[in-house]
């Protein structure tokens, strides 16, 4: 069912330039870069929940490139010269965002990225390629750091490689900063708003109080990142649920970064003096390839034996809060950033590094509208 639309709201409110189909992280950085490229062209973004309800309200913060292992596993899956692109791409987009926005609004902490690795295996020559790749915007990336692993608290077998520039968002006054960066360049928000078909110049959303409404727009973004199949139903995203929990602050807790273990799939920082500790994916593949936001038991327990793995008995923890959120993954981890006819330009697949990303594909994205 339609909805009776007045004469004022047809002849002042349904048409836009540019109309944007996601309110996350990136849906709000695409706004922003088109807004900054073409001020005088109306721009609204459409998120069908009261707050974003995906990815970029609900992950852990961390304001990473790709760490030792993640990155090799990155080269052999999709050749080197992708691997560093997308390196690239991440460090790239978070100067962006910081510039924008400035460290103080997103509580950006430049507090250290460490990686967890099996010391039974030699990385030397695989540090000495991975810094080669990059060393032409951050230079000695990757180093050693066994140093750290007493300063972090860690008592978990294996040697510890630091990632050099990683840092810390907090994400709740990041996604905060930008919405009111986004607002006072006189883009729109339309929250509530929840888009269900978009065809040729028109999007049809879904209004619960008073049926469908159509709005027209010369350009229309999708980013809406793990939920873009419902909109495109061949685009080759698969979501990825990823669980976590942050624990009751924890006295003389002396762990201070980020820390990514097995490849990425386990992610731990502190909070102040709380413990966030995320992922486990990999262990329950298929119950997490969903875009239901539920808790999954058997990972968050997991999780927990995992702290207690990581760091022994040095303390007691309590968790406070646990809940998930739902990333977009697909064969390799190269966001899709392309256009698909003249009105239609998509922008997902964002991964577990989106934080970063974000920055980079609202520039991306400017660059494809004329
Ligand atoms: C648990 C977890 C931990 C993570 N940790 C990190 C991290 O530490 N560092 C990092 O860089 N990245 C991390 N990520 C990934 C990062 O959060 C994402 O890559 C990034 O937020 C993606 O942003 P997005 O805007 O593309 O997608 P989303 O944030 O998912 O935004 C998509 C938006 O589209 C809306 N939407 C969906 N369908 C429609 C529709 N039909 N109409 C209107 N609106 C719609 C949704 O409500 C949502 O708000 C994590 C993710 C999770 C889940």
């Amino acid at each position: 069912m339609f909805a009776v639309l007045s004469f004022w709201e047809k002849s002042s409110l349904v048409e836009v330039d540019i109309a944007i189909v996601g309110g996350g992280l990136v849906g709000l950085s695409v706004a922003a870069s088109l807004k900054e490229k073409f001020p005088s062209k109306s721009v609204t973004i459409f998120e069908r929940s009261c707050l974003p309800y995906g990815a970029s309200t609900r992950n852990a913060g961390f304001a990473c490139f790709g760490s030792l292992t993640e990155m090799l596993s990155d080269i052999h899956q999709m050749g080197e010269e992708n691997a560093r692109e997308l390196v690239f791409q991440r460090w790239m987009g978070l100067q962006i965002t910081r510039k924008r926005l400035s460290d103080q609004a997103i509580g950006f902490l430049p507090a250290g990225g460490f990686e967890l690795v099996d010391s039974n295996q030699n990385y030397n020559e695989a540090v000495e390629k991975v810094n080669f790749l990059v060393d032409d915007f951050i230079p000695d990336y990757i180093s050693l750091s066994n140093a750290h692993k007493s300063t972090l608290g860690i008592v978990a077998t294996g040697d510890v490689y630091s990632m050099k520039d990683e840092g810390q968002v907090h994400t709740g006054e990041l996604m905060k900063a930008m919405e009111k960066y986004v607002l006072q360049l006189g883009v729109m928000i339309r929250t509530g708003s929840e888009v269900i078909g978009v065809e040729g110049n028109s999007l049809t959303i879904k209004d619960q109080y008073r049926g469908n409404i159509d709005f027209s727009a010369d350009k229309i973004v999708i980013c809406n990142n793990a939920f873009a199949a419902s909109l495109i139903p061949d685009v080759e995203v698969q979501p990825g649920r990823g669980q976590v929990f942050i624990t009751h602050p924890i006295p003389n807790l002396t762990f201070r970064g980020n820390l990514h273990v097995d490849e990425g799939f386990y992610y731990l920082r502190n909070v102040g003096d709380r413990l966030l500790f995320g992922g486990g994916r990999n262990i329950d593949f298929q119950a997490e390839e969903t875009t239901e936001f539920a808790l999954n038991e058997m990972i968050q327990k997991t999780l927990e034996s995992k702290l207690n793995v990581l760091f022994g008995e040095a303390f007691k923890f309590e968790v406070d809060q646990r809940w998930t959120g739902i990333m977009a993954f697909g064969d390799d981890k190269r966001p899709i950033v392309k256009r698909l006819d003249d009105t239609i330009i998509i922008a997902v697949k964002m991964g577990g590094m989106g934080i970063a990303l974000a920055g980079y594909i609202g520039e991306e994205v400017a660059e494809l509208i004329n």
